[in-house]
């Protein structure tokens, strides 16, 4: 990835800017927004299986509490650096803005290839990196979440670490965790599920039923996996998915579950996968595969100026955090596609992770049926909100988004004031 030249946060303030120009707001009305609340970078030093100690480097970013507590993820990558956690952090703050729910914008992360690491290994980082973050997390502070390399065991080993530390059960200072330790049911499905709700909420607009629609999924991880499925489930066809390894295409639909299966939670790659009428593509061949709808779902700066005139799908939703580039976004717009952007079509893991915390703090439980009749109420009155955004201002989808969440966070501030 050429990061010389890509600058994920610089990316996200043009985006910012883009919208603020559009409905003509003033640069005094969202200057605030140019800069991460609190930046904290930690060294984490861990004792490894075979007794050495490898100091691993992570951060945790709160870009914006006007709206309330941080919110976002915590991800395990190798290449993560603070420009990368800026910048999804900074989305976080949009993203929550968007949906309506009352929380800010924050990330974190740890350079790390979690998949090089034993199970010991990975628990001895994962503490000590709450440790580390554990002045500026709570439930009322800052309430991490999974994330790309992260899941529910490592949320699990972050609320133990934190409450040990507090000397109480503190089941609502991370999100995502295991069921029986207060996860919320339907949490792990949140963002697929908020990704085919979005899709067959423009499908619906458009005209277009899902039966038979052709869709390329890359990434066949948590978001990927579950949006590959849920809308193989409404009759669409799902033609390319991928994951590290590369990806397989079949024009005559993929059989989903099975994918899903012999990936085994990642134990596996597709680039092992056998079947009938299946062929191996790379993933840049899955982005420009012959698909109406594609949806990149694994990581950021995927679709760029170089491969968007490629790109054969009319409607792009992302699940994944910051796939397209702003210069790739001009040339899409150029070229008719409609790309429904992160912070909305992504923003469901979000939603039913505010569900977590509320059942968490009023220390309640809600059923399956609550949680998805919140998320599908959430989702929609967004996608709503951001289409008629969209025809008033006659701009993208993504304009549209920025536009609505800009306008909650700016009015948010003035109401409260700059301090002291
Ligand atoms: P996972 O780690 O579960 O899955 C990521 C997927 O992307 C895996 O299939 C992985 O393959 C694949 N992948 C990794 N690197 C590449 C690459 N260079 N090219 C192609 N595929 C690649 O992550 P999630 O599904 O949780 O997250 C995916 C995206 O969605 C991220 O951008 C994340 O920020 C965003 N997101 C996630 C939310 C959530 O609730 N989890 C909420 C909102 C957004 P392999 O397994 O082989 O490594």
């Amino acid at each position: 990835m050429p990061k010389e030249r890509y600058n994920p946060y610089d990316n996200f303030l043009g985006v910012m800017d883009h919208a603020a120009n559009i409905m003509g707001m003033k640069p005094d009305d969202y200057v605030t927004l140019r800069y991460p609340e609190r930046e904290l970078k930690v060294s984490l030093p861990v004792r490894m299986d075979d007794g050495s100690i490898k100091v691993f480097e992570g951060y945790r970013v709160q870009h914006s509490t006007l709206l309330g507590p941080g919110k976002g993820g915590i991800r395990y990558h190798e290449h993560i650096d603070i420009d990368d956690v800026k910048a999804l952090a900074g989305m976080m703050t949009f993203k929550c803005a968007v949906v309506g729910i009352p929380y800010g914008g924050a990330k974190g992360g740890v350079a790390v290839d979690p998949k090089t690491l034993s199970c010991g290994e990975l628990e001895r980082l994962t503490r000590r990196y709450t440790a580390a973050i554990l002045p500026i997390i709570g439930p009322q502070k800052d309430v991490p979440a999974p994330d790309v390399g992260t899941n529910a065991q490592i949320m699990d080993w972050i609320m133990d670490t934190y409450s040990m530390n507090m000397g109480y059960p503190v089941h609502g200072v991370v999100t995502g965790k295991s069921i029986e330790v207060g996860g919320s049911l339907g949490r792990k499905e949140a963002t697929g599920r908020g990704i085919t709700i979005i899709a067959l909420q423009l499908l619906a607009k458009l005209d277009k039923p899902p039966k038979g629609i052709k869709i390329a999924v890359q990434g066949m991880g948590n978001v990927g996996s579950v949006s590959a499925q849920l809308l193989s489930d409404a009759g669409a066809l799902i033609t390319a998915v991928s994951d590290v390894s590369g990806g397989v295409y079949s024009p005559s639909g993929l059989d989903v579950a099975a994918i899903t299966a012999f990936l085994d939670g990642g134990k596996r790659r597709l680039s092992e996968y056998n079947a009938q009428n299946v062929t191996h593509i790379t993933n840049e061949e899955l982005l420009s595969s012959d698909c109406e709808l594609l949806i990149p779902a694994a990581l950021e700066h995927q679709i760029t100026e170089h491969n968007a005139k490629h790109i054969r799908a009319k409607i792009i939703v992302e699940g994944a955090n910051g796939p397209t580039t702003e210069e790739a976004d001009a040339i899409l717009k150029a070229r008719g596609i409609t790309v429904v952007p992160d912070i909305l079509a992504n923003a469901g893991g979000v939603t039913v992770s505010y569900c977590e915390w509320v059942q968490n703090i009023q220390s309640v439980l809600w059923d399956i049926d609550n949680v998805n009749d919140f998320l599908a109420k959430i989702m929609k009155k967004a996608f709503g909100e951001v289409y008629a955004a969209a025809a008033q201002y006659d701009c993208t989808l993504r304009n549209a988004a920025y536009i609505v969440a800009l306008k909650r966070v700016s009015t948010a501030h003035k109401l409260r004031g700059i301090f002291p």
